[in-house]
């Protein structure tokens, strides 16, 4: 008997471990063996290293194993074997696998060799060499290796101690984790190739960045589209693979997406410049994953090559650009002799000052038409200039709705603006804000045709950039957005109701121009609504940065 052994007899029995051992039990083991020799000491811990050394493959590990463990037990020979059409084989072992398996020939040691647990006396004892017979056996499974029931046997000439029967126990549950461990890295490989098949075919790129933002993905048409090859990403920080200003710009929306529970998807329009050095535009597309407990699983990205959709864009804004210039001049003039001709009203019959009327609300639209396509292709061209100017938001929407009071009342419309309680001074830019909420309660007041409009104020904190928050509500009673529209009323140029549902004129571009205008400043905007009944929009604006800590002063 080794000192180990003895050492470990005379310590009190160890409970059996029901769970997979951890570190620390498995370390509290080595209280026991206190006494034991400095070379079977230095073998348990090289077994230890084995087992954790990820780096080591499982095969070698295996072999380790089966050396190391008849070092410091009794045992007199270990072996991982696996089980095919009910016929052992012998993986490695602590003795020739030839001699192994002529061992493994024996009925009483075939009985006892099963996928499952079992330790026991075996008789006849089986003969391990022409002196020696094997007369116990310790077994324990270990799930399955390359597809096949795998089992960890451990034989002896005596009877083996329960000490060492835990130990054969600890040292299997730590190989079977391996074992796991190495399987579900088969299933994600296989799941990498099915992926890069499939997307190889696709015209669009795809990134997964794992939970450290690392590329485990790149697609072999990103390779293509960006000149960065797979083998160059995988693995590094997508920032590192990406140009560095793209990541500043993409960084942002992937960090709210990151942060925002309720909002895990993403997109952003990027100019990136390409290994090859062209300009070119790419659409990134992405959803954050999450697992339980709402960790970052994985998060995907699909890139598309939007070069020639932006091409197009810019042609288009130019046109507009060039076309409302155009238009703009004669307008001017048309506009300055109408001024004229209602300077001298009393001059006219009723007649001709209702021609005069028409005339000059026909010229109005057409210079607010005017001037919503000029900021449409100031927008596109993010060439929006925004000013900021400290004031009360709530002083700017009570002139709002004084200036809309006598368009209510000749709607038979009631609109009403509630007066906050609390602070609500911002630093934004006055004419772009005031445009956001004239824009939007005109609009309430258009597709109302009975009831009312109310504007009114609501605090909110912002978690993901930790500030306060000030809601403006515009909340109608009117004819309500059809669902099927909802998500496209932002998108320029489009309109929910055909002209013949309701009268009113408009081009599209009111929402777009306000959502653009609120997203600028750093806010958002919201909209719910159930046609028939009414709409809310809800516009979300930072509150000036001093005013937060006066308030914090004043609680
Ligand atoms: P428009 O010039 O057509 O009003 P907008 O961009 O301002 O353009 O609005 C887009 C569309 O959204 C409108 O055509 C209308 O169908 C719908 N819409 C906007 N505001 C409201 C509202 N308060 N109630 C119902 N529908 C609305």
């Amino acid at each position: 008997m080794t000192r180990y052994t003895k050492a470990m007899e005379q310590r009190s029995r160890l409970p059996r471990l029901s769970v997979l051992p951890t570190w620390e039990r498995l370390l509290s083991r080595f209280s026991a063996v206190g006494e034991a020799s400095p070379t079977s000491l230095a073998a348990y811990l090289s077994l230890l290293g084995v087992l954790s050394d990820t780096r080591l493959t499982i095969e070698r590990m295996l072999g380790r194993v089966c050396v190391a463990l008849p070092k410091i037990t009794q045992l007199d020979l270990a072996a991982i074997l696996t089980l095919e059409e009910n016929k052992l084989q012998v993986a490695t072992a602590s003795l020739s696998p030839r001699h192994l398996e002529r061992l493994l020939q024996s009925k009483s040691l075939k009985r006892e060799v099963q996928p499952r647990s079992s330790r026991s006396r075996i008789s006849p004892p089986a003969a391990l060499d022409n002196n020696r017979r094997i007369g116990f056996v310790v077994v324990e499974p270990l799930g399955e290796f390359e597809g096949k029931p795998a089992l960890l046997l451990g034989a002896s000439q005596t009877v083996i101690p329960t000490e060492e029967i835990k130990l054969v126990e600890m040292v299997s549950q730590l190989v079977k984790l391996r074992f796991t461990d190495q399987a579900a890295k088969r299933r994600a490989e296989h799941l990498n190739e099915q992926l890069s098949t499939l997307t190889q075919h696709l015209s669009d790129g795809m990134i997964i960045l794992d939970a450290t933002l690392k590329v485990t993905f790149w697609s072999r048409p990103l390779e293509r589209l960006t000149g960065v090859p797979a083998r160059l990403a995988e693995s590094k920080s997508y920032d590192e693979v990406l140009q560095s200003e793209t990541f500043e710009l993409l960084s942002e929306p992937l960090q709210r997406a990151i942060n925002d529970r309720r909002q895990s998807s993403f997109s952003a329009d990027l100019e990136v410049i390409t290994k090859r050095g062209q300009r070119r535009w790419f659409n990134f597309s992405g959803s954050v994953l999450r697992g339980r407990r709402e960790s970052i699983e994985q998060i995907v990205i699909v890139v598309s090559d939007i070069s020639h959709r932006k091409m197009l864009e810019q042609k288009k804004n130019e046109f507009i650009s060039i076309a409302t210039h155009e238009f703009r001049t004669p307008l001017t003039v048309i506009r300055g002799y109408l001024s004229l001709l209602n300077n001298h009203r009393k001059g006219l019959n009723e007649r001709q000052r209702g021609y005069l009327d028409r005339a000059t609300e026909a010229s109005d639209r057409l210079v607010h038409l005017a001037e919503d396509l000029l900021q449409v292709v100031q927008i596109e061209q993010d060439r929006l200039q925004i000013s900021q100017q400290r004031f009360e938001l709530a002083k700017l929407l009570k002139k709002i709705c004084r200036d809309f009071k006598v368009r209510a009342a000749q709607k038979g419309v009631s609109l009403t603006f509630s007066e906050p309680e609390f602070n609500t001074t911002v630093e934004l830019d006055p004419m772009r804000t005031e445009q956001i909420f004239a824009n939007l309660i005109d609009n309430a007041l258009k597709y109302t045709l009975r009831g009312s409009v109310k504007v009114y104020f609501e605090q909110a904190f912002d978690r993901t950039f930790k500030a306060d928050n000030l809601v403006v509500n515009i909340k109608d009673t009117g004819i309500g957005i059809p669902r099927e529209n909802v998500a496209e009323i932002f998108e320029k140029f489009r309109r929910a109701h055909r002209l013949e549902q309701i009268r009113e004129q408009g081009a599209g571009l009111g929402l777009f121009i306000v959502k653009s205008f609120t997203q600028k400043q750093g806010g958002r905007i919201e909209v719910r609504s159930r046609p028939g009944h009414g709409t809310l929009f809800s516009v979300t604006l930072p509150l000036a940065k001093m005013s937060v800590t006066a308030r914090n002063k004043e609680r």
